[in-house]
């Protein structure tokens, strides 16, 4: 039987901790499924579309990857997709209460899907979306951050709006 991971998040934008994660996962699974959430209680950077796009181009090398979107409950979309197993990254300390609590949540929500954790190599351990557009926004370089096509897209967004501007939401 084919198994099938699904990793949800937000990816705005997708940077190479996400990567990093999704390459460990599509060794373990037959097919790993990038659930890139349509409603999210963050401000986004990127449309929903721009986060499909950068994420699908980030993941070109993987052939077991697939970028769709989703909405509604995690757990739902899970079970819709035939999986029991949701992927999740922990990076440092910080991440783990958040990450503990979502994990049982979901449990509670749902018995038989597992939340399976992976770690990424440690120097993307404090890698996160918001520093590297924290780091943008300011004029640093994000080159060891994201690849360079997201790099590009990045900085022609910080271009073209002068000022740093959230979407009112993330779709
Ligand atoms: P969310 O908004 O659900 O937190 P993100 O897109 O920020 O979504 O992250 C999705 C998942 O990827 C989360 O489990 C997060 O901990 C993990 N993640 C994000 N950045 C990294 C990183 N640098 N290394 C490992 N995991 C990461």
């Amino acid at each position: 039987m084919e198994k099938t991971a699904i990793y949800p998040g937000t990816f705005d934008p997708i940077t190479y901790g996400h990567v990093d994660i999704i390459e460990r996962a599509s060794k373990i699974f037959d097919e790993v499924i990038i659930g890139v959430a349509k409603e999210t209680y963050k401000e986004c950077l990127f449309s929903l579309t721009e986060r499909i796009e950068l994420a699908r181009e980030a993941t070109k090398h993987l052939p077991n990857v697939i970028i769709e979107s989703f909405t509604g409950l995690v757990v739902d979309y899970v079970r819709k997709r035939n999986s029991k197993v949701m992927i999740r990254g922990l990076r440092a300390v910080s991440d783990f209460e958040y990450e503990l609590q979502i994990a049982l949540a979901n449990r509670t929500l749902s018995e038989e899907i597992e939340t399976v954790f992976l770690i990424p190599q440690s120097k993307y351990l404090y890698l996160s979306s918001s520093l590297v557009k924290q780091i943008i926004s300011t004029g640093g370089s994000i080159k060891e951050y994201v690849p360079e096509t997201i790099r590009e897209k990045m900085e022609l967004k910080y271009k073209t709006k002068v000022k740093y501007e959230l979407q009112e939401d993330c779709s």
